[in-house]
């Protein structure tokens, strides 16, 4: 049987989340997104909403100590135990060290890093687009370009943190949804 404690990595804009419910539909594992769990705490109004807010707001990261835990807790959850796509987590290599930590201590692993591949150019004209549809408060042209610097910065290294590992799978994120999510089975069988 293929992977099925997966992650998704990729830039903002890359269909990381249209492919997340893809692999949910697929092999009916829940998708961990801290992106819309963050989202959901800002909404609700609660503590961990509170204090991620500004830095959503402004394309930054959410600090490490506020995201692992809300991704710990999740992932500690019965519905992951035999498998799970992560979107948008982890984004630091102490949130990669930390997720590695913790599968461990449940006696499992990562099977499979899928990085989706997109040129900038291509991702902010979807960014934009995206903005009109749905509204996104992170969605403006500085915050995207704030996304973008953020996302080479803290979360590209992890390319060749997951390639140390040999679970790292590269594909083009370019192209139909339908696709994309063919090139994403091949990688994970
Ligand atoms: P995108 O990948 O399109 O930027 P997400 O929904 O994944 O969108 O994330 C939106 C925002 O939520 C990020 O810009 C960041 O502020 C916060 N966030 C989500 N996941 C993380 C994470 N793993 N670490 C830090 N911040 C995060």
């Amino acid at each position: 049987m293929g992977a099925r404690r997966m992650l998704l990595l990729g830039p903002p804009g890359a269909g990381k989340g249209t492919q997340a419910l893809r692999l949910v539909a697929k092999f009916g594992i829940p998708q961990i997104s801290t992106g819309d769990m963050l989202r959901g705490a800002v909404a609700a109004g609660t503590e961990i909403g509170r204090r991620a807010q500004g830095y959503m707001d402004r394309g930054e990261l959410v600090p490490d100590s506020v995201v692992i835990g809300v991704a710990e807790e999740r992932l500690s959850q019965g519905d992951a135990e035999s498998g799970f796509v992560l979107d948008g987590f982890p984004r630091t290599a102490a949130q990669a060290e930390a997720l590695d930590a913790l599968l461990e201590r449940m006696g499992t692993k990562l099977e499979r890093c899928v990085a989706l591949v997109a040129d900038e150019d291509s991702l902010v004209t979807r960014l934009l687009g995206r903005a009109q549809i749905e509204g996104r408060s992170d969605d403006s042209e500085d915050t995207i370009r704030t996304r973008m610097s953020v996302y080479h910065e803290q979360t590209a290294p992890l390319i060749d943190y997951y390639r140390k590992q040999e679970i790292l799978a590269e594909v083009d994120g370019l192209g139909s949804v339908e696709e994309v999510a063919k090139r994403i089975e091949e990688a994970l069988s």
